[in-house]
Order: C-alpha cells, then structure tokens, then sequence
C-alpha cells in the first residue's frame, strides 16, 4: 500500500535494538586482539573458542564502556547485577549459549532526544546491556549468501567473544509519517554519541554498529498495538530509514486485505528496499536464561561512576549548540549541516583559519554538489577542511575570485594537488597587475565603442556589459569589482 495510505489508516509504533562493538584492545573474556578484518580464525584463543576447561575473565574497560554509554544516554546504573547465560545453538558460537545480561541489565531507563524536521522527539531507552558478539558465518554456493541453497558453510571466530553493547529502546509512538526519519535520526545521533565517548568505531559497513528494526501498525483510532516484526541487522543509516518505511507499506497492505502479521524476523535488501519473511517468532524460543556461573557479578562503586559521568565528554547534541552559537547560523542552516555530515569538517575548516561563514559556504554548496554528483559523502571527497581553508583564504586576499575558486576546488578533486599547486598549474591567479588590466579594457573599450560612449553620456548601467566583456577576455581571472573602477575612470566617469 502507499505511504500516504498506509499512514492515512494506520499509527506506526517503532522498536530499535543497536548493537554496538565497543573498540577494546581485547576481546570481553580473554585476552584475544579485536582488529578488524585479519586473517580467519588468528584471533582466537581456548576462552573464545570454548574449549574444556577455559574460563572467562570479564574486561573491565569493557564495562566502564558500557556505563559511559549508560550515562550518556541519561540511564540509571545498576549497583549490582550478573551476566546471564543464553543458550541457543549455533555454529558460530562455540559454547553453544552467549554470555549476555537478562534481567539485570547494567543501564536502565534512560533516553536520547532526536531532532526531526524542526522538531524534538525523545526516545525513551528501556536497557542497556553488555554481551559477546558471536563468530561469523559464511554462506558459500548460494545465490542469496543466506543458508538456504548454500553448497557449505565456513566459520571465523576472529570476531567471537568481543564485547557488544545492545541499547534497547522502549516502544515509539506518536511519531507518524516522521516513523522513517526518527528511525533514521536515533541511529545517526546513536552513532555520533558512541563517536564522542570514543568506545567505538561504529562502522556500520564494518558491522560494529548494527540495527535491529521492529515495526507493528494500529489501526488509527485503537488503543492495543499491532503485532511486530523485526527487520534484522540492517546496516546504513539510509536502510534504517527505508526499512521503516518498506515495513509500514507491506503491513497495511497485509491488514488491509485482512490478512494478519506474522511475529517473525525479517531480512532487508538493499537492492529493493523491501523485506522478507525470516524466522518465525510465533513460538517464543526459550533460551533458559541463567546467571553466569563462571563469572562474579558486577557492582561498580557508586564513586566510580559519578567520576565518570563527571568527565563525559560534551555530547554531540550540547555540541551542535554551542556550534550553533559561535557560528551564528539559523536552526535550518544547522540542521542541513547535521544532515549533511558536514559539522565536523566545517568545524575543522575554521580551526584551520577559514571565517565559519566561508567554511560552511564551499562545504555545503559546491564541495556537496561535487559529492551529490560523484554518489560520495563529504568526508570522502579527497580534499581537507586545511585545503579548503586555504582556498577561502586565497579568496579573502584577492587572489582567487569565487569562479577561480571553483576551478581550483575541482583541481585538488581531481588530485592535480593542493590549492596553490593547483593555482600555479593551471595558471588560476586573478589579474592583480593592473598594466595587464588595463590593457584588456582598452581592448574591451575598443570593440565596444557603442556601450562606451552610453557609459560616458551618463547611463552607468552600461558599464555592466563592459565588465562583462573584461571577464570574458580574461578567463574569469580578472577582479570584477576593480575592473569596474579602472572602466569608469579610463571613461573619465564618476561611479
Ligand atoms: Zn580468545
């Protein structure tokens, strides 16, 4: 069904479960090293590997993580609370259950607000938990690279055992048509939250940050929610966004024809945008959840965690405030910039001496322009906020115009190098020599004798075609605004 529909007949509800890898040195329960992207199975010891006989040691830079992100996200911090058991069989998790938190999870009851579109929506958190991230599997011989139509499967336990931080939110309503864009905004601010606390590299192309979306419908006007699903794993911001949305259209579209929805897991395709059925969630599956046995409970010392709230960071919303402030910009101007992903290197543009106006003109009119037409992100594009410093500051003494500028962006893009080599080699300065000046307006002059002599009867607006022409003559090079001066007075005119 439409979107416009859908929305027209039914109230989305949203769930978002985030796990996040925290960036430790070693994994949560041994002391294996958690790079990414190593050679399979090198990154493993006993403990991850679950040979008889191991223990685990719980790692405490792991857990002061997860209670910064606790704080963060404005929780309450358990005094006492275990890990738990959760036992399922699986091929890439070799004891055969997780070591997670059930019902006593380190962080509870906190939230994070999310701006949307002019408008600020708080998303309650229900728990934050600490666990161990599980091996991977690879489906080899399918066409989907799901289990189903594989020839064999391969395991890497390099990524088992490293710590995974999963933030839980509490049911969000109310946020209507907006659903796709909250989803979207939570998980962005999410990111950049984990970002300032430094406890990830939240990758989500690398899979340390990864999105679990639940979606349900209620009929506009009832009061019980619908039944939900949850789309599994979904990895870019842009897919949270669309999985919301392709969720909302398929479900109206099954109530609407009467059917009903199915409590199940569902996968997302970028390729479409659209989700299909996975595992069935009808059954509850019984995981016979146990503490932990093997490891003590946790009870971090109220002292501690006041000291570290007390040297959180500044959070990126209180930052975009104060960003906001220095800068002087209006809240759409910041937003735009928020959306663009362009704060950070605005700000690093005026850090390295370019007025805030300046910076944030080039990066978000012709650097996103240039990123908008090559499908790339601002920070992606091959040029630095110190690079494009220099050219606002090339501009402020004269040496370059903004057309100039223009062309000596596109050079450092194209790799040519660095603005003032960029200038020198393809010969970009303004025409500062006013000798070589005035010898194009007399050319100018000359074969525009008519418009001359209207400049010189007193119709100044007629001086505007013979600037025209000077530019034109000089390639964009010479400086409009003097060249103005230097016509009127070669014409014996006052401006
Ligand atoms: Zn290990």
């Amino acid at each position: 069904m439409p979107y416009d529909e859908a929305l027209e007949r039914f109230e989305p509800v949203l769930g978002l479960e985030t796990h996040v890898e925290l960036g430790t040195a070693s994994k949560m329960f041994c002391g294996c090293p958690t790079a990414f992207g190593a050679p399979p199975n090198t990154q493993v010891c006993p403990v991850c590997l679950a040979l008889p006989g191991s223990l685990p040691t719980a790692n405490e830079q792991a857990i002061e993580s997860t209670i910064r992100i606790g704080l963060a996200l404005n929780c309450t911090i358990a005094t006492w609370c275990r890990f738990a058991r959760k036992n399922y069989f699986y091929p890439d998790m070799p004891k055969n259950y997780q070591i997670s938190q059930y019902d006593e999870p380190l962080c509870v009851d906190g939230y994070l607000d999310v701006e949307v579109d002019g408008r600020t929506v708080r998303v309650e958190i229900e728990r934050v938990h600490l666990e161990e991230d599980t091996g991977k599997s690879t489906h080899v011989g399918g066409a989907t690279g799901r289990i189903h139509g594989a020839d064999y499967s391969i395991v890497d336990y390099n990524r088992a055992g490293i710590p995974l931080v999963e933030i839980v939110t509490k049911p969000i309503a109310g946020t209507d048509r907006l659903a796709p864009e909250v989803a979207r905004a939570y998980v962005t601010e999410l990111r950049e939250l984990m970002r300032s606390l430094g406890v990830s590299d939240v990758r989500m192309e690398q899979g340390s940050l990864r999105c679990d979306v639940n979606v349900s419908l209620m009929p506009r006007g009832a009061s019980e929610w619908g039944t939900r699903t949850e789309t599994k794993n979904v990895n870019s911001l842009r897919s949270v966004e669309r999985a919301v949305r392709g969720e909302i259209e398929r479900q109206a579209g099954v109530l609407a024809a009467g059917g009903r929805i199915v409590q199940e897991t569902r996968h997302f395709h970028e390729d479409t945008g659209q989700t299909t059925s996975g595992r069935s969630k009808e059954e509850a599956q019984d995981y016979r959840y146990f503490p932990e046995p093997d490891l003590l409970p946790m009870a971090p010392d109220p002292a501690w965690v006041e000291s570290l709230k007390a040297a959180l960071p500044e959070l990126p919303s209180a930052r975009r405030r104060r960003l906001q402030d220095e800068w002087g910009v209006s809240d759409l101007d910041m937003a735009a910039m928020h959306n663009a992903d362009a704060i950070d290197l605005v700000e690093a543009t005026v850090a390295a001496g370019a007025p805030a106006a300046d910076a944030r003109k080039w990066w978000m009119g012709e650097l996103a322009r240039r990123a908008n037409e090559s499908a790339t992100t601002l920070a992606d594009l091959p040029i630095t906020p110190a690079q494009v410093a220099r050219v606002t500051e090339l501009v402020a003494s004269g040496a370059l115009n903004d057309k100039l500028a223009r062309q000596v962006l596109e050079g450092v893009l194209a790799g040519e190098g660095g603005p003032d080599e960029v200038v020198d080699k393809r010969g970009l300065q303004v025409v500062s020599d006013e000798g070589e000046l005035m010898s194009i307006i007399d050319q100018v002059l000359a074969d525009n004798a008519d418009a001359a002599e209207k400049v010189r009867g007193g119709k100044i607006a007629a001086v505007g075609a013979l600037v025209g022409g000077v530019m034109k003559a000089s390639r964009g090079k010479a400086d409009a605004g003097r060249a103005r001066e230097l016509i009127l007075e070669r014409l014996g005119v006052q401006g």
